[in-house]
């Protein structure tokens, strides 16, 4: 058995397929148009795939386990037993017990979906309480290493880490369960090393947040324990998303054998591992190769780097940063790009050839590397956009005193106490996703396609006015996606045809990529507008993604602080404001419900970035007149951490997300003295259950007791894309009668 790590790997792989084949996969399973057997034989076909592309690239470091049929944290939580009673009791089959948790069966709400770490993948938080009794159950790493070996592919099991397991689950005080957990995991290694495993990589990426003295012990302790275990694979602890801090030492202070550090988001990781004493016998596996953009490496840079770790430890091997989960599988496959673009770029394939170049110029040199990148074409450059940043003033990002703006908007608006409304989108139902792909497939023209929609938001209009609601809003039928429709419309953004990256189970995105300064070559959202306008005298709400959202769903340029992305793309936003109000919009909202998402990990990086987050927002808001109320959105969080930021948005109006926390949110608004328009989500758009008058009396009556009437919106808590026109309805009909109760009490 051989012992040594090897020259090059990768920390995991996208598999979903090239084109996304586990998703139609999965889903035709769950529609039962096929069975389970059909569903593990299309899943063994892209497992084989992957771990063939990555030999016959030369990687000599290969993980297994790193498949899913849903999620990795599901998986691992599946390892060690940690199936909620809830589940158990359903007595399903094991793999719909697993689709269970995913998704939610009738009797059984899903197990909570949340964001993994600051990127756009979503992880199934795993529930752990006091009865929960932790039992190995290794039957799918053991099963797929033994796959892989039947391909003469030796590989090395991924699960998630103990520690990380505890501190992303919830329940009762989680991390108490850690020395139960070690002896599950305990025999889990034993067993991979029965099946022949030579090493586990066991990621522990909590590590890079803020961790407390005790968590950091604990986590030395579970090394130190699991270092121990008589028969085991080697134990590689793979940590990404940023630096260790005080988690280097400790690791490094137990007997695990290799310690994988992210050097791409996290530099410092550098100094403290030569500050860190010899590492004797260790293997250090450097994150040389961004995992978390699409951009190519400077290769020579990253050799730098990797000399200066070969130079602390005995044994280097290269590796991507993180998981390549988080990039498109293929770039060859995108004929459509500008050739400089795409010379520019790297998806996860490419992204592997970069790490077995790497592993390759570290041990005999960089003769080979390829020739680096020219500058940066000089036509992704647009000076005027960077004279009109250079311009600015901090006044751009004022408006006029708050009480002057809204008793303008209110001359303006004549709103009634409680005033209703929605949060933009309406459903998007098969006959316009048909239209869309009708336009893309040409079998729909663009002025067909144009009537659709034209159409559509008549009937949006009409719905919103024959139920009462008192700020209309277009219902976005032209929108694929809030990010995408924007990207399609400025310059310096492209579009991939098949780039494809898993948000959560089988649904994928295909983020924008941002390449060059941003501008806006025409208006992008005022014809809609504009015409939905003109078919009521109610006002219809300008609907627009707000810059700090439309960076953390897009791939972002690399070449320059994303503060300064963000401005760019705010100035775009800002002359789109100003157009709506031109043609008589009289109220904007600027929707950010990716504004707590992309907030860094670490409290010392937490300022800057709500300073630059908040400073675009009101880049983008400011230029309005007084008399215009621009709104925001804000949903998928907990907001407690950023309630400040929220304030200093300055919007007249907040719309968030609260119908599932009870409201909670209002009291975090009063003890900072928030004091604009607020409108909770009465509404939870996420079920397509139609709440009770009451439930939605109940929930206004409580935020009235919370917040002045003159100041509280009545909403629901997102917008209703998702959902049926049958529930929507319905559920709208109730918010605007229970408004008009609470208005009469
Ligand atoms: N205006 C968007 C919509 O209603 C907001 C979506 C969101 O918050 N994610 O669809
Ligand atoms: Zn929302």
């Amino acid at each position: 058995m051989s012992t040594a790590f090897g020259q090059s790997t990768v920390l995991g792989y996208p598999r979903i397929g090239a084109n996304r084949e586990l998703k139609k996969a999965v889903e035709a399973y769950w529609a039962g148009t096929i069975d389970e057997a059909a569903l593990a034989s299309t899943a063994a076909g892209l497992r084989a795939e992957v771990w063939q592309q990555l030999r016959n690239a030369r990687l000599d470091a290969i993980p297994s386990n790193t498949f899913s049929y849903y999620d990795h944290v599901l998986d691992t939580a599946v390892a060690v037993g940690a199936i909620p009673a809830r589940f158990r009791r359903l007595e399903l089959p094991a793999l719909d017990t697993y689709f269970a948790m995913a998704r939610g069966v009738d009797a059984e709400p899903a197990l909570e979906l949340t964001k993994w770490f600051a990127t756009n993948y979503h992880y199934l938080v795993p529930e752990i309480d006091p009865e929960t009794i932790f039992t190995p159950n290794p039957a799918k790493p053991i099963a797929e290493y033994a796959e892989a070996r039947a391909l003469g592919i030796e590989t090395r099991p991924v699960l998630v880490g103990p520690a990380t397991f505890l501190l992303l689950a919830k329940g009762p005080d989680p991390f108490a369960r850690l020395d139960d957990l070690l002896d599950t995991y305990a025999q889990i290694l034993t067993a991979l090393a029965e099946a022949g495993v030579a090493w586990v990589q066991l990621d522990e990426p909590a590590y890079v947040a803020d961790r407390t003295p005790a968590e950091i012990d604990a986590l030395r302790h579970a090394y130190t324990r699991l270092g121990e275990v008589e028969h085991r694979p080697r134990i590689f602890v793979a940590t990404y998303f940023g630096e260790l801090g005080d988690a280097l030492p400790a690791l490094l202070d137990t007997p695990i054998e290799a310690l994988g550090l992210d050097l791409v988001a996290g530099p410092g990781n550098l100094e403290r591992l030569a500050a860190s004493g010899p590492l004797a016998g260790r293997t250090i596996v450097a994150g040389l190769v961004d995992g978390h953009n699409i951009w190519r490496t400077d290769l020579r840079r990253a050799v730098a780097t990797g000399a200066t770790v070969t130079a602390l430890a005995d044994h280097v091997a290269v590796s991507s940063s993180c998981s390549l989960l988080h990039v498109p599988v293929d770039l060859s496959v995108e004929t459509r790009l500008d050739p400089e673009l795409f010379a520019r770029l790297a998806f996860a394939r490419q992204k592997v050839d970069e790490v077995v170049l790497l592993g390759k110029a570290l041990r005999d040199g960089t003769a080979h590397l390829p020739a680096p990148l020219p500058a940066t074409p000089a036509a992704w450059r647009d000076d005027a956009v960077r004279a009109n940043l250079a311009a600015l003033t901090a006044a751009d990002r004022e408006r006029g005193e708050y009480a002057q703006r809204a008793a303008a908007q209110q001359a303006r608006l004549k709103l009634p106490a409680l005033p209703t409304t929605t949060i933009g989108s309406f459903p998007q139902t098969a006959e316009l996703r048909a239209a869309r792909a009708g336009l893309r497939a040409g079998t729909l023209d663009a002025a067909g396609y144009e009537q659709r929609m034209r159409a559509e938001v008549e009937h949006v209009i009409r719905l919103q006015e024959q139920l009462g609601l008192d700020v209309l809003v277009h219902g976005e039928p032209e929108r694929n996606d809030m990010v995408q429709y924007f990207g399609e419309r400025l310059a310096g953004f492209a579009a991939t045809d098949l780039g494809w990256v898993q948000s959560y189970g089988s649904r994928c995105v295909r983020p924008p990529i941002i390449f060059g300064d941003v501008a806006r070559p025409a208006p992008m959202t005022v014809a809609w507008s504009s015409y939905a306008q003109s078919l009521t005298a109610k006002p219809v709400k300008g609907m627009l993604t707000g810059p700090v959202t439309i960076l953390a769903w897009s791939f972002v340029r690399a070449d320059q602080p994303l503060a300064a992305t963000a401005d760019q793309v705010a100035l775009a936003l800002r002359d789109e404001c100003r157009d709506l109000e031109a043609a008589g919009i009289r109220v904007i909202q600027v929707d950010e419900p990716a504004l707590r998402e992309t907030l860094p990990l670490r409290r010392a990086d937490q300022q800057a970035y709500l300073e630059w987050a908040v400073g675009a927002f009101r880049l983008a808001t400011g230029g309005v007149a007084d008399d215009t109320q621009v709104h925001t959105h804000l949903c998928y969080s907990e907001f407690g951490e950023v309630i400040t930021a929220i304030d200093a948005l300055d919007a007249d109006v907040t719309s968030i997300e609260a119908s599932r926390s009870k409201m909670e949110i209002l009291g975090d608004l009063a003890a900072i003295g928030y004091g604009r328009g607020v409108g909770p989500g009465v509404w939870d758009i996420h079920s397509p259950r139609v709440p009770a008058h009451r439930e939605v009396v109940e929930a206004l009556r409580r935020a009235v007791a919370a917040v002045p009437a003159r100041r509280l919106w009545v909403n629901p808590d997102c917008g209703l894309k998702t959902r049926g026109y049958a529930e929507v309805e319905a559920s709208l009909r109730r918010l605007v009668a229970a408004a008009a109760e609470v208005r009469g009490s």
